[in-house]
């Protein structure tokens, strides 16, 4: 079994700024990274909240220069996707695909995935007009009819971009008040060609080969309509992917890792940051120094060192 210093699952933001730090405090991290590094990264259309980046910059642009700090620190990055940990002994037995590795120190930094609706014809349509990420797929449906679903950060951003890139965008909310931020909200109420469908939930997507029209209920007088789109695109929250941890780690209700604010979890040389952890913000800049938080803890238990944080 090949021995690790520290493994890093994760090579979002969070996984990228742990092993960023932990390689200039003088450590050996390991990133696994099923995919390409990037993590949501890849999906963020702008970037307006992170200081010293400029307003407007967009994840690939971001994500360039990370990972370019990543490869030039010469950090080791696994392909692999991590299918199990355990905590043995103070050491953490990583499996992979069909390897097995030990790690003196394991970060979790998995990350969320995109909540499904759980509709009919969601599955099915899938690539085929539904869409989780509207940086990647909105242009497929310029100059067309579009609809997005939910309220948030998220949901709201996406409908400005595809404003911009589609003739129409339908933003279809559960509730008559959106949670997305104040500026965000302001943006696209001035937006000329979003309509706001409130209070309303779909009930079925359908089409032949592609979406065509999805069937809405109205929750306040029950009242069911159908609308034409080419595409709906889905930003209904996220969720953690942390069934790797399950019985190894505190987890909560909602499947998010419990930390203490060292990213510590309830396993002493177990840590955890970014969208995979209960935490009160979920933002890059938070991503980032929770990764860094958690590099200079793995640290200190692996050098047995109180260097300061
Ligand atoms: P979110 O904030 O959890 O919002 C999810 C939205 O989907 C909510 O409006 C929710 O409605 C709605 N929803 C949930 N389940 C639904 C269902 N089954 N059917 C219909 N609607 C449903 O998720 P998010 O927007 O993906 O953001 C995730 C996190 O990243 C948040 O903490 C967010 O602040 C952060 N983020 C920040 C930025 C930024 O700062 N620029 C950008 C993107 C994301 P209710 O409102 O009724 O609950």
């Amino acid at each position: 079994m090949k021995e690790l210093e520290l493994a890093i699952v994760g090579g979002g933001i969070a996984g990228m700024s742990c092993a960023v730090y932990a390689k200039r405090a003088g450590l050996n991290p390991v990133i696994f990274e099923k995919a390409a590094l990037g993590g949501q990264l890849m999906y963020i259309n702008r970037i307006d909240n992170y200081p010293a980046v400029k307003p407007g910059s967009t994840g690939a642009e971001f994500l360039n220069v990370l990972s370019s700090s990543v490869k030039e620190l010469n950090i080791e990055v696994k392909e692999e996707a991590v299918t199990r940990v355990a905590a043995e002994e103070s050491k953490v037995v990583i499996s992979s695909d069909d390897k097995e590795y030990s790690a003196g120190s394991l970060v979790v930094a998995s990350g969320a995935s995109f909540r499904k609706l759980g509709v009919e014809g969601e599955d099915k349509f899938a690539g085929r007009g539904v869409s989780w990420c509207a940086v990647c797929d909105g242009y497929f449906f310029r100059d067309k009819k579009v609809a997005i679903v939910g309220g948030g950060n998220t949901a709201v951003e996406d409908a400005i971009y595809l404003s911009s890139v589609c003739s129409k965008v339908y933003l279809i909310h559960r509730r008559d008040k959106l949670r997305a931020l104040d500026y965000l909200q302001k943006e696209l109420f001035d937006r000329g060609n979003i309509e706001i469908i409130w209070n309303s939930v779909i009930k079925k997507i359908s089409g032949d080969n592609f979406v065509k029209e999805i069937e809405i209920e109205n929750v306040v007088d029950d009242k069911k309509s159908v609308l034409e789109t080419s595409a709906l695109f889905i930003a209904v929250g996220i969720k953690p992917n942390t069934d790797i941890c399950a019985g190894i780690i505190d987890i909560d209700n909602g499947g998010f890792v419990i930390t203490d604010e060292y990213m510590k979890t309830s396993c002493d040389y177990i840590y955890a940051c970014g969208d995979c952890r209960k935490r009160p913000l979920r933002q890059l800049i938070t991503a980032a120094s929770e990764g860094a938080i958690a590099a200079l803890s793995a640290y200190r238990y692996l050098k047995n060192s109180y260097v300061s944080y």
